[in-house]
């Protein structure tokens, strides 16, 4: 029996690219032998993509396509459409080609061979990103494996192909906040790393802002009830670096003027300086309870208004 390699496709107003992606993919798909399913998963675009969508899948039996009643993220788009494949091997591509699939037949050789579980890939450079995006990715990436267990890899990519034993193991992962690219390491097996030069995207434009790139750094998912809580930090960390500077006047203040009410200068430091670290450590205390409520609720990850 011919194995069948399942392709799930997050698609954000992907009108443009989805036709010349599904045209590459075939392409590929000709020279291979295996079954290949699509499964493209519309985030409630606000262009065409649902109608191009809609075509191709009339006009080839394995495109299918999920899509949702409101935009849930990419995130949300992965674990849909890896919920809906059915292949031994499963892979996440993005529509618009930044995901070279000629990479496709040289991860199924790497898999084939059975010493790795899973093929990631990650860019060589970052070419066509801009200097501030890729000071923070890096920043990102250095701070997360400093204080975290997972370490992960610094531009690594979603694009990746992985056994149906390693898509279990995802799956069987059912957090609300979700960030793939740490459940990926945190489910462990071996993973090889293939290389490869940025490719910039050359239909539609991106749907991630700096600030959309920053949150998903921070928690994996845009967190709608957490504001009042950031809030609480952000004073926190305000009034200690204040108290820190307060600190420093009074004390220099002291030494050329000298002291006009003996304990007051030094009472003042302590106090702001307490109260700022008290106030941050709640705020922290926050980041956390705020995640530990959206985990409690058990919403679903996503919506599906039509399937097919
Ligand atoms: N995407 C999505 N939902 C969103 C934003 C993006 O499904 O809310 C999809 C998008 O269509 C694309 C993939 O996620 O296939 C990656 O997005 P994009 O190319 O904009 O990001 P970049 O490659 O710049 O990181
Ligand atoms: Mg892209």
């Amino acid at each position: 029996m011919t194995k069948m390699i399942s392709i799930v496709i997050p698609c954000y107003n992907e009108s443009e690219s989805v036709p010349y992606f599904y045209k590459e993919m075939e392409k590929i798909r000709q020279t291979m032998s295996y079954e290949f399913e699509y499964i493209f998963v519309d985030d409630h675009s606000t262009d065409t993509t649902r109608e191009v969508l809609r075509e191709l899948q009339a006009g080839d039996p394995a495109v299918h396509f999920i899509f949702f009643s409101k935009n849930f993220g990419k995130e949300a788009g992965m674990l849909a459409g890896l919920r809906e494949a059915s292949g031994d091997f499963v892979t996440v591509m993005d529509a618009d080609l930044q995901d070279p699939p000629t990479l496709i037949p040289k991860m199924m050789d790497i898999l084939e061979e059975g010493v790795y579980d899973c093929v990631g890939t990650r860019r060589s450079d970052r070419s066509g990103e801009d200097g501030i995006r890729s000071f923070f990715s890096a920043l990102f990436y250095k701070l997360e494996n400093k204080i975290s267990d997972t370490k992960m890899v610094d531009g690594a990519r979603d694009f990746r192909m992985m056994t149906r034993q390693v898509l279990d193991s995802v799956l069987s992962l059912t957090e609300y906040n979700r960030f793939s690219k740490g459940l990926f390491e945190w489910v462990g097996y071996d993973t090889y790393y293939l290389e490869y030069e940025n490719v910039e995207r050359e239909h539609g434009n991106t749907s991630w802002s700096f600030w959309n790139l920053l949150s998903y750094s921070i928690e994996g998912v845009i967190n709608f009830s957490a504001f009042p809580l950031r809030i609480a930090s952000f004073f926190g960390f305000f009034t200690f670096v204040i108290a820190i500077l307060a600190s420093a006047f009074i004390v220099i203040n002291t030494l050329y003027n000298g002291i006009e009410t003996p304990g007051w200068a030094s009472m003042t430091c302590i106090l702001l300086f307490l109260g700022g670290i008290q106030l941050f450590a709640i705020g922290v205390l926050g980041e956390y309870i705020s995640k530990i409520f959206l985990e409690t609720k058990n919403r679903p990850h996503y919506i599906i208004k039509e399937k097919k």
